[in-house]
């Protein structure tokens, strides 16, 4: 028994089915895992209402009537609003607030029968790349807790490498899925825009949120993904009316004659030796499982920065114009009027990364300025898209580094918007065209730290994502290996 927290969601899904364990014993493990609330990874934790799901699932499997992973725990990203546990996204203007409804996600990993553990540390609002703009505290890297586990879904990405949780939700905007996978060593895939349902995921940039699973291997981000996704048009109205789908059905198809595009823009100058020859190494792999390897352009990779970093503050600044101290959270203690009651609300309760991207937001929508940033950042998006189409007609998928390094030291970067923003060149090209993308594991730096590979599908392709990189840790075992220390 010693060994249940790193058992797989599978594994554990299959001895919950088979009453070789309770889920009301598996939660307990997670819980006395999580006790003092390692690499800061946690912002919320309710050890009665965990056991309490925990139970309803024992009840439910002695019934006959368990969903499919009913009693495996999860835990959520704190973008995700949820009832019986506080959502801050991360901010201190949400403090303490309890949302009246379940995101939809939630709740439906729930119908799935999975037991919720908590809520995870994550940049303020999702914006970030390092965790380290989250008003709660930066969280630390399982392999190194000297290092960032990136961002902004870092407390997502260090609980499932430090076997806090089997699995847990993340967001990914411009790559908070597949950056912090990578970065932590595990797998986590984020789906078309459309496929997963925002409602309940508090906004950051509407056009480019998304909900994806994080675990250790693609076979349980299969899993995961499956509970997750389907339409919801009711409430979101970019829900993608796509019917329900079982990623798990084409895990086992052989990589005979897929073609991997490879693109030379994500293997210029930026990337560092060591990531590229983790990378090379991978995709000599599966070469030999049969892949073939086929050189592909994307011209504006390095114009997804400048155009991402326009978009999503411009939508940021009018989601966030919600927190106003009026409706929820925060309210300034002391104030004149009620404009100046908004103005020290916000000033009080807002980080500086927030305030920084709230500002460029109302900066390039503002009349003057609209044409000139705005307008025509969505241009070059609508490029971008059509330069992956291009692409898509040599191939069948794109592989590449996820990050130009491994992750790096708490601090480094902190002071420099700027070099983060940088680090996201090879997330925001797939984010902008609304692409499903993920990161699997696949070895490690010269420092030790674990080295993701990014792989982007066309329009609806998740499954085909996950056949490869499944295919591939048939053969590999990178995505086994536990930071010291965990296992
Ligand atoms: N690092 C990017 C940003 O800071 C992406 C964040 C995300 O995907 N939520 O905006």
């Amino acid at each position: 028994m010693s060994e249940l927290h790193n058992k797989s969601v599978a594994d554990l899904a299959a001895m919950l089915k088979n009453k070789e364990v309770s889920a009301v014993e598996v939660a307990t493990r997670f819980l006395a895992r999580m006790g003092g609330n390692p690499h800061n990874a946690f912002l919320d934790i309710h050890s009665e209402v965990t056991l309490a799901q925990a139970q309803a699932s024992d009840d439910k499997i002695a019934a006959g009537t368990a969903g499919p992973l009913e009693g495996v725990p999860i835990a959520h990203k704190d973008i995700f609003v949820t009832q019986d546990f506080a959502t801050t996204a991360g901010s201190k203007i949400l403090q303490d607030y309890r949302s009246p409804f379940d995101a939809t996600v939630v709740t439906r990993l729930r119908d799935a029968g999975m037991v919720t553990l908590g809520k995870l540390n994550c940049d303020e609002f999702a914006m970030g790349s390092a965790n380290e703009n989250s008003a709660y505290g930066a969280v630390t890297n399982p392999w190194d807790i000297t290092r960032i586990p990136g961002g902004s879904s870092g407390g997502s990405a260090a609980a499932v490498a430090a076997r806090l949780t089997p699995a847990a939700t993340g967001t990914d905007t411009g790559g908070s899925i597949r950056q912090p996978a990578a970065f932590c060593g595990i797998t986590g895939i984020k789906p078309t825009y459309g496929r997963a349902s925002r409602y309940g995921m508090v906004a950051f940039a509407s056009s480019l949120d998304q909900a994806g699973p994080m675990a250790r291997s693609a076979e349980d981000c299969a899993l995961l993904l499956s509970a997750m996704c389907g339409p919801d048009l009711d409430r979101d109205s970019t829900s993608l009316n796509v019917a329900k789908e079982d990623f798990s059905l084409g895990l086992m198809q052989p990589l005979q004659g897929v073609r991997v595009g490879i693109p030379s823009e994500f293997f210029g100058e930026g990337l560092a030796s060591d990531v590229r020859s983790t990378i090379d190494t991978a995709l000599k792999q599966l070469q030999a499982q049969g892949a073939k390897l086929v050189p592909i352009a994307l011209p504006r990779t390095e114009l997804s920065i400048p155009v991402y970093y326009i978009i999503a503050p411009a939508e940021a600044s009018s989601n966030l114009s919600r927190f106003d101290g009026v409706k929820f959270g925060h309210r300034a203690k002391e104030f004149s009027d009620l404009a100046d009651m908004y103005e020290r609300t916000r000033s009080e309760a807002f980080g500086d990364e927030v305030k920084r991207r709230i500002m460029i937001g109302a900066y390039v929508l503002s009349h003057g300025y609209y044409d000139a940033y705005y307008l025509q950042a969505q241009k070059i998006r609508r490029m971008i898209a059509d330069d992956f189409q291009q692409a898509f007609s040599q191939c069948d998928v794109i592989a590449g580094p996820v990050a130009p390094t491994t992750a790096w030291k708490l601090g480094d970067k902190s002071d420099d918007p700027l070099a983060n923003y940088l680090a996201d060149i090879f997330t925001l090209p797939a984010s902008l065209a609304g692409l499903p993308g993920m990161s699997l594991p696949v070895g490690f730096g010269e420092n030790g730290m674990p080295v993701g590979m990014q792989l982007i599908g066309n329009y609806l392709q998740e499954a085909r994502l996950l056949n490869v990189a499944h295919q591939y840790q048939l053969h590999t075992d990178h995505h086994t290996q536990a930071p010291g220390g965990a296992a």
